[in-house]
């Protein structure tokens, strides 16, 4: 019996070890579909770029400490952290998201302010694994700390909209709410607290349990026994602050500035009283990108929100902050089902064919990629028409013949493989292949 995996007889009589496979709710990225996420990490990183924010890079995994600041009653903490202690004994866990590391970054490092940063990478959360759902997946975002301006909630929202429009999607819709200040939040969880308990009896036992901790958590239940009781729930927006309290930062006038300034920007959206996202913090606006282009729980392509407390919480001067996290892997899902980003494999330019050893391809590819231009060749002495299969397998434009007769000749085959026609080869002489490739190739890369 191996140590990784159960021992088979197969028909043969022969033992047969199962294969170590990766863990459950995660999955290989392979080429070429690599491609496609190093596109859309170029586009994202491009976009941010163009906005004025800078890219943060931050660490896999924290104290389990800065994700706890993020509410020990949201799943993401309590139920889904891989949390670990290491060699030193400190309790670690991988991130499960950026927004407590971004919050922590910005303490340690006290830049200037406003802050604004975007990332994108791997998260790590314990979560039953689904389609969209998965235990490793990727998130790109931004973060802007230390200001808090409705317009500034304005272009983050647009910001995020924008750029999953910029990659061909368009069925989607924008959901947006708002939790109201800190005092708001807390006399609606307050109401709602008071609500589930009355109909405590309908609730889902899980939502039940939710129902006293974190009332607001309820909101987001998918599961099919607390629908109905969800949609009779007091609305928060009842519970905004308003003008008559005389106050200038009045959560509804803000939220109306929010949505105002949406209109100005022709970004149709909807109100949705009933969204609450996971961060403990978040306060006044939250928002969501929906995706309409497949059915079932797993449609959010991406949300964020403002959000307060979060920096003091984690030992900082108290600061506001507004973000959003984008789930990778579920856009691309998106993008598949509407046919659009597909990905663009950049294949090689060159693919060497030798017929005479090998030895002048080994050579030949060196010099080439020296000289900045895209090559590969084949392997193991095959035959000339093997070779020109893999050539044209390879997406390669040209390919250079190694031959007895083109060594004689002191020169070297070129084809062009993007004819469907049979073109005749030209001889280049061997000395001048390198500049000659390079007049050849450099119209399609201007
Ligand atoms: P959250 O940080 O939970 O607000 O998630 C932001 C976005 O990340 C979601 O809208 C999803 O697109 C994506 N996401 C969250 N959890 C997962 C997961 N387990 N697997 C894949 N994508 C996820």
């Amino acid at each position: 019996m191996s140590r990784n995996g159960e021992d088979r007889v197969n028909q043969n009589g022969e033992n047969r070890v199962n294969p170590i496979r990766s863990p459950r709710g995660v999955h290989d990225i392979l080429p070429p579909e690599t491609a496609r996420w190093r596109q859309f990490e170029a586009a994202f990183a491009a976009f941010c770029d163009r906005a004025g924010y800078g890219e943060l890079r931050l660490p896999m995994f924290e104290e389990l400490g800065v994700f706890l600041r993020l509410g020990q009653d949201t799943e993401v903490v309590s139920k889904e952290m891989y949390d670990f202690v290491d060699k030193d004994g400190k309790h670690m866990a991988l991130r499960p998201e950026m927004t407590a590391s971004a919050a922590r970054a910005f303490i340690q490092h006290s830049p200037t302010v406003p802050w604004k940063v975007y990332y994108h990478g791997p998260q790590f959360r314990c979560e039953r694994p689904q389609a969209g759902r998965y235990r490793q997946f990727s998130q790109a975002g931004i973060e802007v700390f230390g200001v808090s301006d409705p317009y500034l909630d304005v272009e983050v929202i647009a910001l995020g909209w924008e750029f999953l429009k910029s990659l061909g999607l368009a069925k989607m819709s924008l959901h947006i709410n708002s939790l109201g200040d800190t005092d708001d939040r807390a006399a609606y969880g307050e109401q709602l607290r008071n609500y589930f308990a009355e109909r405590a009896d309908e609730l889902s036992e899980a939502s039940r349990k939710t129902a006293e901790t974190n009332p607001l958590r309820v909101l987001d239940s998918k599961r099919e026994q607390d629908q109905d009781i969800i949609a009779e729930a007091p609305s928060c927006l009842d519970f905004l602050s308003d003008a008559a309290s005389e106050r200038s930062d009045a959560a509804s006038k803000r939220f109306e500035v929010v949505c105002e300034g949406l209109r100005q920007l022709e970004i149709d959206f909807q109100i949705n009283p009933k969204l609450v996202r996971g961060l403990d913090y978040y306060t006044h606006t939250a928002f969501e990108y929906v995706s309409e282009a497949f059915e079932g729980a797993q449609n959010a392509l991406g949300g964020g929100g403002h959000y307060s407390g979060l920096v003091e919480a984690l030992g900082g001067k108290d600061s506001p902050g507004v973000g959003f996290a984008l789930g990778i892997d579920r856009i691309f899902l998106a993008c598949d089902s509407e046919g659009v980003f597909a990905f663009d494999p950049s294949g090689i330019d060159i693919f060497v064919v030798d017929i005479v050893g090998g030895q002048e391809a080994l050579v030949l590819t060196h010099q080439l990629r020296m000289a900045g231009i895209s090559c590969d060749r084949a392997w193991g002495n095959r035959s000339m028409k093997a070779q020109m299969k893999l050539a044209d397998r390879s997406g390669a434009e040209f390919a250079l013949i190694v031959g007895s007769d083109e060594q004689e000749a002191g020169a070297v085959g070129f084809r062009d493989l993007r004819s469907d026609q049979f073109v005749k080869q030209e001889n280049i002489p061997r000395d001048e292949i390198v500049d000659e490739l390079r007049k050849r190739l450099a119209p399609q890369t201007q």
